[in-house]
């Protein structure tokens, strides 16, 4: 046996030669023991415990590592980080994603998927054998590094990003892929295993989001962000147990009668403590944590009581516009949640439009298209949000049951600064009303935004120059105004 491990050495690992070197020991103890007590046969006792460390050993290396590549999986990562924070030594994590693995998959087929990954584990295990490596998640992977310096691992990290440049199977396929790596270190980035978790997920989002080289150096500031986010995650709860949230209203000018007759739901957040927040601040949040679902539920209902008091009050409001999160559209679900609030406060469908930001359809434009057309079916509209933000493919769009195009502030931003850019501004919204779409000019906050708008052939105006958004009452207040006295 001691010839076949010293023969066979290099591809056993360590610790499986330690335990396979327990046995000449194991038998050396049971030797001496028959020696000194002959009468007992020990011979039977000693295969059992034998049999027993190979069952418990195997079991547990099954336990800690991932099938596919013969890495440790994500639970040895986790406990070794426990561990090593318990123990308060300085390491490094140098966690890599790959991009849009999952095209990959279903572009060449699991079996070539699988190949790729393979490639990449035993890359990254040949590099260095004093690095612990981990497969962490179907495509992610870890190397701990302890003992090394900030240089040292920045030409690590460079390393390995540049071996992705190169293929990893040798197959006709193009089996290049995509990599976002980042680099974290206890203890200067975290103190604690759960914050270490949480900031490997956001240093992470970081690197694949960077253009260029998509390698994210976490700093002091990183774990910050961690910490808002559990506090801003905090204040959601809180704020939906207790009734926190509450909406604003913008109202919407349209331009044809000079007067305001519709607007849009803005939620905002009301926290004893910390004041008002504002949704550039939760929303993202919310969509990470799932909680938005909540939120809409929150902002539909609040809107359609709104709508009831106006209807009530005897005052002119066509519609509502309500804010709806990409991550929302696949959520069957809410397509009855929200019918069901409607019919709760007896408003017709039509008094809601639905704005939806340019963002959402690069991913999953059928998904959107089955969902807008489930709430059209019942007379719901659809606007487009912050059009000039995204990068919406227009053949997707046109495909897809708008009504509004909301064109975003930033490109009156720019309309305002050149003469060029005015033009295309003109030139987008009058392509636009040839196909028939209604159109809203966001953000005009002067009257030279004013003017560059009346030259378009916007239908709505939104902006500070003719209303900020405001509570309820005010709203009726305004609406009910016989002569607004707009321009
Ligand atoms: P948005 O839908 O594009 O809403 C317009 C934002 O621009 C609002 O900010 C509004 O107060 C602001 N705004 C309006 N006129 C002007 C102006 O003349 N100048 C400037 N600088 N800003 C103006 P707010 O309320 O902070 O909302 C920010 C974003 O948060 C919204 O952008 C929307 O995407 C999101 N949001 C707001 N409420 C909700 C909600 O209930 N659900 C979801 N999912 N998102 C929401
Ligand atoms: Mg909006
Ligand atoms: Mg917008």
């Amino acid at each position: 046996m001691i010839i076949a491990i010293y023969r066979f050495r290099e591809r056993v690992d360590k610790e499986t030669i330690r335990v396979l070197l327990s046995f000449p020991v194991l038998i050396t103890i049971l030797i001496l023991s028959q020696q000194i007590y002959p009468t007992i046969i020990l011979s039977g006792t000693a295969v059992t415990t034998a049999i027993l460390i190979i069952y418990l050993y195997f079991q547990r290396r099954e336990q800690m590592t991932d099938d596919l590549t013969h890495l440790f999986n994500r639970r040895t990562f986790v406990q070794d980080i426990q561990k090593y924070i318990a123990e308060g030594v300085n390491f490094y994590v140098v966690h890599l994603n790959i991009i849009d693995f999952k095209t990959i998959n279903d572009r060449f087929g699991e079996k070539n998927g699988d190949q790729i990954l393979r490639g990449v584990a035993n890359y990254l295990k040949s590099i260095n054998v004093l690095f612990k490596v981990y497969r962490t998640g179907g495509d992610d992977f870890a190397v701990i590094c302890r003992n090394l310096n900030e240089a040292k691992v920045q030409i690590f990290a460079n390393e390995i990003y540049h071996r992705f440049e190169k293929p990893w199977t040798n197959n006709l396929l193009p089996s290049t892929v995509l990599v976002g790596i980042a680099v974290l270190n206890y203890p200067n980035h975290v103190k604690a295993w759960e914050d270490m978790i949480e900031l490997i997920e956001y240093c992470s989002q970081q690197a694949n989001q960077q253009s260029g080289s998509r390698i994210y150096y976490a700093d002091e500031t990183s774990n910050e962000v961690i910490v808002k986010k559990r506090l801003i995650t905090k204040l959601i709860k809180v704020a939906i147990e207790e009734n926190l949230f509450y909406v604003v209203y913008q109202p919407i000018y349209e331009v044809s009668s000079k007067r305001f007759k519709q607007c849009e739901a803005l939620l905002r957040l009301e926290d004893p403590q910390h004041g008002i927040v504002y949704p550039n601040d939760f929303i993202a949040i919310a969509e990470e944590t799932g909680l938005i679902f909540e939120l809409t539920k929150i902002v539909v209902e609040k809107v359609c009581r709104f709508i009831d008091e106006a209807d009530q009050a005897g005052v002119e409001l066509e519609s509502v516009a309500i804010n709806l999160s990409s991550t929302q559209l696949s959520q069957e679900s809410l397509i009855e949640d929200i019918l069901e609030i409607m019919l709760h406060h007896r408003v017709n469908p039509n008094r809601i439009v639905f704005e939806i930001t340019e963002a959402a359809f690069i991913s999953n434009s059928g998904r959107t298209l089955n969902f807008m057309k489930q709430l059209n079916h019942f007379g719901v509209k659809f606007s487009l949000d912050d059009f000039g933000t995204g990068f919406s493919n227009l053949s997707t769009m046109m495909g897809l049951p708008f009504n509004t195009i909301k064109i975003d502030k930033s490109m009156l931003g720019n309309a305002i600064k050149s003469e060029k850019n005015s033009k295309i501004l003109e030139g987008i919204c009058h392509a636009f009303s040839e196909v028939g779409f209604n159109i809203v000019v966001e953000g005009v906050e002067d009257s030279l935004g004013h003017e560059i708008t009346q030259r378009t052939t916007a239908t709505h105006i939104q902006g500070f120059y003719f209303a900020k958004p405001m509570r309820s009452p005010q709203l009726l207040n305004l609406l009910s105004l016989k002569d607004l006295n707009l321009p």
